[in-house]
């Protein structure tokens, strides 16, 4: 099995890869690394890569964004393909809850990179 750290992770995305970790005991994926997985607990966790094509699960506007960024920016919840696995990223402005999205580049704030995805 392949480990996937926090930092290979940052690295991996930064690259314009999504990806998480499957569980060998259950096929629970997840979208960013766990010591072990969430479902059924196992540390049989490795490395897989993620479908680039979501659809919304949750969306939230920051009307409060961190000092330095524009107001009224969505962020939500994509879940990927047909992995099950869940990933907090930025949204278009149009994103509702449903849209199929599709992951586009990579948003840096303090140094944690977040994935950014386009309404398709
Ligand atoms: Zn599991």
């Amino acid at each position: 099995m392949t480990e996937l750290s926090y930092s290979d992770w940052k690295e991996t995305l930064r690259g314009g890869e999504l990806v998480g970790q499957a569980c060998e005991e259950c096929g629970n994926v997840t979208a960013s690394p766990k010591a072990a997985c969430t479902e059924c607990g196992s540390r049989s966790v490795s490395r897989t890569t993620l479908p680039e094509d979501g659809v919304v699960y949750s969306e939230t506007t920051i009307n409060v964004p961190p000092e330095g960024y524009e107001r009224g920016y969505k962020v939500g919840i994509v879940e990927l393909g047909d992995t099950g696995a869940r990933v907090l990223g930025r949204l278009d402005e149009t994103a509702e809850i449903g849209d199929e999205v599709v992951f586009d580049d990579t948003f840096e704030h303090d140094d944690e990179p977040a994935p950014v995805f386009e309404s398709k």
